[in-house]
């Protein structure tokens, strides 16, 4: 018998899932999310979250013999609906700016290395820097770009320009070798 999946534990694999469909990518507003059991319910699947995908109602349900929207909806449900599609979006948006503050600070961390700042905290940086640094950073794990101003660093290049070039190119390579 299939128990029913508690808010709380819903939310918990979206979150994990990023808010986004595991098949087709797709998030809140563009979707509402449900969740998917890998091996499903009726073949012995349990409700543990390791067995719990987010899928879009498209690709969850999109084997279903009858289509939801010919089902007649009670207010209730529709209000239901509603709150649960704007929780999904709220939680989509959250995640995303916890991600992109992450992005940001991992990015002033590398510009505080190169530019041999202590405290980290009151210095200022070319916006330019900042760019290409995420851009490192959404392509390399975070310890390669730290590494490659470190070494910059290290290299005793005294110009802050060339030692920002020097790790551009050290992050470059390491783009090429396909580093993980
Ligand atoms: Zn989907």
């Amino acid at each position: 018998m299939r128990v029913p999946l508690s808010k709380s534990v819903r939310f918990a694999v979206f979150k994990r899932d990023l808010f986004c469909c595991q098949y087709c990518g797709r998030h809140p507003p563009d979707v509402t999310l449900e969740v998917d059991h890998i091996t499903p319910v009726a073949s012995g699947g349990t409700n543990a979250e390791e067995n719990l995908l987010t899928a879009c109602f498209d690709c969850n349900r999109g084997k279903a013999a009858v289509p939801l929207s010919t089902v007649p909806m009670s207010l209730a449900m529709k209000g239901a609906e509603v709150a649960e599609r704007e929780a999904q979006l709220a939680g989509y948006r959250e995640i995303m700016e916890s991600r992109a503050a992450r992005i940001r600070q991992d990015a002033f961390d590398v510009a505080g290395i190169l530019l041999l700042v202590d405290d980290g905290v009151n210095f200022s940086v070319d916006r330019r820097w900042l760019r290409s640094i995420k851009t490192f950073n959404e392509r390399l794990p975070f310890h390669i770009v730290k590494e490659a101003a470190e070494l910059a660093v290290t290299a005793g290049i005294r110009s802050e320009y060339k030692r920002f070039l020097y790790f551009c190119k050290v992050c470059w390579n390491k783009i090429k070798e396909g580093a993980q």
